[in-house]
């Protein structure tokens, strides 16, 4: 559960794993409803944006303080009182921070259509975003230049392998010498360079692109964007996924280079993976048979039960992940 809303760096102290009464097992055969055991739940960055209190509205309602954290999961159905769905079918969508979860709206659940992989990669909507923001945001063409930052992480790590399969060069940034390595060896990338390690970003990316960039794919914001912004060609696009550096800070930091927008006649589209779920099957069908094929290859960080939870998420903002974060409540 959420202990208070959070000021600051997030830490474990701001969350509390606690033992309650869970859901009676069985929900009566009219209820429209399933009682679901949790498999996996996913640690994502913007679960932080939801543990302040905000006074405007944000885009998801923030957490409430005592209440259990919700966010995306791989569940197993234990009873339903939903016509089209029964017990032991495997779902994944929003679900508890919990062991067992009571879903009411069982229909905002997507079925998990591919059993034979590994079924934690179906925790959470990062392959989706990168699918959706590399394709239908960037709008990539054959041998473009594209620079992704959180690189190694689980959204970056495959819309690089998407932009190696459309034939562009790829270059990605990430905080740590094995990041990098990774990034190099296992996910293909032309380059790849360690942003902690460099003491002038620009040049940095001057180094890795010498003609410039087409597409950049923003995960982290602050510096970095500011570094990428004279570094892009003319007419280029920038995919706004997320801007990690920026949200256990109180007052964002500013960036200096955003005439660059105008001047270089750029496109820098925000984009919300909700907006996508239109692209799904045609993603999840694409996606199944690159990761049979071996064309694309997934990295996970993944903490074993509930109590590991609050300091796997905290990973995300400390970069000490390594691949797309997530908790197995329980490998039953
Ligand atoms: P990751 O698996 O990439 O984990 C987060 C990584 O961010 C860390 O490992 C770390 O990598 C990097 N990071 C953390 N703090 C900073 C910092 N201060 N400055 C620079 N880098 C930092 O997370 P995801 O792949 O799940 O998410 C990546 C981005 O995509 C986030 O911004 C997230 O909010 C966004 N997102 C957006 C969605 C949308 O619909 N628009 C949906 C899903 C995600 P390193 O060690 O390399 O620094």
């Amino acid at each position: 559960i959420l202990k208070r809303y959070v000021k600051g760096f997030v830490s474990e102290d701001d969350m509390e794993v606690v033992t309650a009464v869970a859901p009676p097992l069985a929900v009566a055969a009219d209820s429209k409803a399933v009682v679901v055991k949790n498999l996996y739940v996913s640690c994502d960055p913007y679960m932080r944006n939801r543990m302040t209190r905000h006074e405007v509205p944000s885009y998801v309602p923030d957490f409430v303080p005592g209440e259990v954290l919700a966010n995306f999961g791989v569940m197993r159905v234990i009873s339903s009182g939903h016509p089209d769905f029964k017990a032991g079918d495997l779902l994944w969508g929003i679900t508890g921070w919990e062991e067992y979860t009571l879903i009411n709206n069982p229909e905002s659940l997507f079925r998990i259509n591919h059993p034979e992989l590994p079924l934690s990669y179906y925790t959470g909507m990062p392959g989706l975003t990168a699918y959706a923001g590399f394709f239908d945001v960037s709008k990539p063409k054959k041998g473009e230049y594209v620079f992704i930052s959180a690189a190694s992480g689980a959204v970056g790590q495959i819309v690089g392998q998407l932009a190696k399969i459309t034939g562009c060069y790829v270059v990605g940034s990430a905080g740590s010498d094995k990041k990098v390595n990774l990034l190099r060896t296992k996910f293909g990338f032309d380059d790849a360079f360690n942003y902690k390690k460099e003491s002038d970003l620009e040049a940095a990316l001057k180094r890795c692109f010498p003609v410039g960039i087409d597409i950049y794919f923003e995960n982290v914001g602050g510096a970095m964007l500011d570094a990428v912004l004279p570094n892009m060609r003319l007419g280029g696009r920038i995919a706004t996924c997320g801007m990690i550096s920026q949200y256990n800070l109180e007052q964002p930091e500013g960036v200096g280079n955003l005439f660059y927008i105008v001047a270089k006649r750029l496109r820098m589209e925000g984009f919300m993976v909700f907006d996508y779920y239109d692209r799904y099957c045609k993603f999840e069908k694409e996606m199944a048979g690159y990761l049979k094929e071996g064309k694309v290859t997934y990295i996970e960080d993944i903490a074993e039960g509930l109590d590991a939870a609050p300091a796997a998420l905290i990973k995300l903002y400390t970069g000490h992940n390594v691949g797309k974060q997530l908790v197995a409540v329980t490998r039953e």
